[in-house]
């Protein structure tokens, strides 16, 4: 289901991790006080003793860094984290008083009973891993490749991810329909990369993932070298899926995953898949032709289903099922799934209390009830007035800016002014609320409601083909602390997470609140024209609307931006050395840069030339700066930092800051930085 193509803040949605909640705690350690709200500029957390012409966020960040280390239950901590941790509490209080027995509304009594069951480890216990029963007897009923097909139907209906997708999404080339699209899909491991690269991290990590396996089916209750040999297979079978499938910097394309066609047309490119029978069995609304993601992947797979056997995709199908829902089981499976994918493969050292995990699991699988109630909790009418108008202040830069540059024509402008005008502007929460009374949850079945909760979710995404776009539908929950844009429908989306400090604060001056909300909005704004987003027209559409000449100046800028934070070290270990992907960052690092710009004229426009008297020792333009780079302070692990290298198309926080702080003659004005400095780039990289 993630088939928009949209632009977060920032990765690893702190709310939305896949049934991250569903874990048992190891330590007994109860919650503890409440967090304080975070502060929005924060004079402390510097480190004034280094110049901030020569490392910025060592300046901004410093002292912050140093008192901060990672709790053991994180595998990053920065001041994203420490907000969406105080949201935890939150949420938590909310849930508590909604599984209290006694009067509760129906929205209560379903996320109330949905935390109560997970709360549960008693009976979650007792049960083992007896909520798959159902599924491992079906996959070892199955008797042909047909059955095995049918059988992976069934599986994504429940939102078990085996062997390619199966979804939705607005068609590139009329977003107005939501039509079908099948892609590649099938693997555990975070990337193809993890399956197919030779340097010795990567045959370590395949070497651990085979170990982590052949745990899991023991765990099942498989023999010992029964278990061993089926983690073979399993690592097998998702090689070969890796071979064929497209790396992530392709993908950022959008051509290069439009392959529109007639759904008997798609059947025929890969019959072994049995398409028409999937279809017909998806619960799907009829369709007659669908976008296929990544028709080379499944041309490659047509060979690999026939010359596989049976018994070993059975296998296969027996992991996806293990390794999906092993958050909901006993403590057994929940700490071996624990000790591979958080530490082992993030450096995480402990596992989040249990009413961590359980109040984030209600957020992924029942947000939009959760959320209602937040909502009711902590963010009023006010909220949507104050950052609309940061949010017009902003469009009016943009067009400020566009209207300035120097590389780009008046055809191509008035383009770009029609596509900023025609931006819709989403403010914390839906207009309408998601109504899951359809949903079963009961209080002593917490996979179970897991299970009914993501079947629901399936359906309802499936529910949208062949019906007009629904661009009211809201694509993160109202807690979540991210921003995104949806390139297919032009619009930028604030959650009521992130519109609270340190990002905003009634009671800061405008530089504190325009150097952190501000770059958000602004870097929303500036997705819809980035790498990708530029290919989009006003309407959401894929459609050039650059002359040739203009697409090439774009493209040379951009290449500059590339270059620029290919040479950015993401992280030095005893495992080698491994830099950021400037073409995978790309859009991201563009839209640093455009935010912060755009951030920084709406500022001017604002605070003119009447001079602002310094507070803290710090003029309105060098808080604008620090406010920024505070956003960004944090720790993080060297084994989380190589992760998120090879799957993050955001940089990591010290980049984001100095990366962006290096090309902006307003930062180097309002510090007095020289030519020669390291935060002075030469030339610098602009786009916007
Ligand atoms: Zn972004």
């Amino acid at each position: 289901m993630r088939f928009h193509s949209c632009c977060c803040f920032l990765f690893a949605l702190l709310f939305s991790a896949f049934f991250c909640a569903a874990q048992t705690a190891n330590s007994g350690t109860q919650p503890s006080e409440f967090p304080k709200e975070i502060p929005s500029f924060d004079v402390t957390a510097m480190d004034q003793s280094v110049d901030p012409c020569v490392d910025f966020y060592q300046y901004a960040c410093g002292t912050w860094m140093k008192n901060n280390p990672i709790p053991p239950d994180k595998a990053r901590w920065g001041r994203f984290n420490q907000l969406a941790e105080r949201n935890l509490y939150i949420l938590r209080d909310i849930l508590e008083q909604a599984q209290a027995p006694g009067k509760r509304t129906p929205i209560q009594q379903k996320v109330g009973d949905y935390y109560a069951a997970c709360m549960d480890e008693t009976i979650v216990e007792k049960r083992g891993a007896e909520p798959l029963t159902p599924t491992m007897d079906q996959i070892a009923a199955v008797k042909t490749k047909e059955e095995l097909i049918q059988q992976i139907g069934v599986m994504h209906r429940d939102g078990i991810p085996a062997l390619f997708t199966f979804g939705q999404m607005p068609d590139m080339h009329d977003s107005r329909q939501t039509i079908a699209v099948v892609d590649q899909g099938g693997l555990t491991l975070p990337d193809r990369d993890y399956y197919l690269k030779d340097d010795a991290k990567s045959v370590e990590t395949r070497q651990k993932y085979v170990e982590h396996i052949e745990k899991m089916f023991e765990l099942m209750g498989d023999k010992p070298d029964a278990a061993a040999a089926e983690a073979k297979t399993v690592l097998a079978i998702e090689t070969s899926l890796a071979k064929a499938t497209m790396d992530r910097t392709a993908r950022r394309d959008p051509k290069n995953r439009d392959h529109m066609m007639q759904s008997g047309a798609a059947a025929t490119l890969a019959p072994n898949f049995e398409l028409t029978e999937y279809f017909a069995e998806s619960n799907a609304p009829k369709f007659t032709s669908l976008n296929v993601g990544n028709p080379d992947f499944f041309k490659q797979v047509n060979e690999q289903i026939a010359s596989t056997s049976l018994d070993d995709w059975k296998i296969y199908l027996r992991w996806r099922t293990l390794d999906t829902y092993a958050p909901t089981l006993s403590r057994a499976f929940v700490d071996e799934d624990f000790r591979f994918n958080d530490e082992y493969l993030s450096g995480q050292k402990e596992i989040e209390a249990r009413w961590k995990r359980c109040v984030r699991s209600t957020d992924h699988n029942l947000g939009m009830a959760l959320g209602q109630l937040y909502v009711d909790k902590t963010f009023g009418p006010e909220g949507k007035e104050r950052t609309l108008k940061m949010v017009h202040a902003i469009e009016a830069a943009m067009h400020e800016d566009i209207t300035d540059l120097t590389w780009m024509s008046d055809t191509t402008k008035q383009k770009a002014y029609e596509k900023l005008n025609t931006i819709v502007n989403n403010i914390g929460y839906p207009d309408q609320w998601r109504d899951y009374s359809t949903v079963v949850v009961t209080r002593d079945d917490y996979a179970g409601n897991v299970m009914r909760a993501t079947a629901f979710e399936v359906q309802r995404q499936r529910n949208k083909i062949s019906k007009p776009t629904d661009r009211k539908d809201w694509g993160m929950t109202p807690p979540t602390v991210n921003a995104y844009y949806r390139g297919s429908m032009n619009d930028i989306n604030f959650p009521a997470g992130i519109l609270q400090p340190p990002f905003y604060s009634n009671n800061m001056d405008d530089a504190v609140n325009y150097g952190a909300i501000g770059v958000v909005i602004g870097h929303e704004l500036t997705h819809g024209f980035d790498d990708q987003g530029r290919k989009f027209d006003a309407d959401g559409n894929l459609k050039d609307w650059w002359t040739p000449e203009d697409a090439k100046a774009f493209e040379e800028r951009a290449s500059c931006t590339a270059d620029e934070y290919s040479s950015f070290v993401a992280v030095k270990d005893d495992k080698g050395e491994v830099k950021l992907n400037g073409r995978l960052t790309l859009g991201e690092n563009t839209a640093d840069n455009g935010g912060l710009k755009l951030a920084y004229l709406a500022l001017t426009n604002i605070i003119g030339n009447t001079p602002v008297k310094p507070i803290d020792g710090f003029t309105p333009q060098q808080r604008f700066f620090i406010s920024y780079g505070q956003i960004w302070c944090q720790n993080v692990t060297d084994q989380e930092a190589r992760r998120l290298a090879i799957i993050d198309p955001h940089s990591p926080g010290r980049w984001r800051v100095n990366g962006v702080v290096q090309n902006s003659a307003g930062f180097q004005q309002a510090f007095g930085c020289k030519a020669g400095q390291p935060m002075v780039r030469e030339p610098a990289c602009r786009v916007w």
